[in-house]
């Protein structure tokens, strides 16, 4: 994986071991995989403090008082692409077998999130990290996820 500025952004190239695209640079001491050509792309954007609809970071020193629901902690996202008509079938299911590996990874290191909505209302289905999970209950911090939405620990 490499990260671009502030660590907030990784990819990996599928199918693991797989031949770099010549646009990537390898930071110092990455070894140079010579595996099959890349065929799927995964992307984590790691979960950040941000302080307005446009998701700007947020570097204010901790004590710093936003006006109410300015900063909020924005989720991560993973996402992974390919298209079967293009890499065929037995390469079709060695990336659904390593996408699984990469979620369940993911779900290992993070549990059920139990969140309410702005309207007080519960959410299902998401997840957070015990570190997350931590901060935003010694903060009281609002979560938020694809800009405008909001929602607080259960
Ligand atoms: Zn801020």
């Amino acid at each position: 994986m490499t990260c671009g500025g502030r660590g907030v952004q990784a990819l990996l190239h599928l199918p693991i071991g797989a031949s770099l695209p010549a646009t990537v640079m390898l930071a110092d001491g990455v070894p140079l995989p010579d595996g099959p050509p890349v065929a799927a792309v995964v992307q984590l954007l790691r979960s950040a403090h941000r302080h307005d609809l446009g998701g700007t970071y947020c570097d204010h020193d901790a004590g710093y008082q936003h006006p109410e629901g300015g900063a909020y902690f924005d989720a991560g996202r993973l996402a992974v692409r390919w298209y079967e008509d293009e890499v065929g079938a037995d390469t079709h299911q060695v990336l659904l077998g390593q996408a699984r590996a990469i979620r369940s990874a993911l779900t290992a290191a993070t549990r059920p999130a139990h969140l309410r909505d702005q309207n007080g209302n519960r959410l299902t289905g998401y997840r957070i990290g015990r570190a997350a999970q931590a901060m935003a209950e010694a903060t009281g911090i609002l979560l938020g996820r694809n800009g405008s939405q909001r929602f607080q620990l259960a």
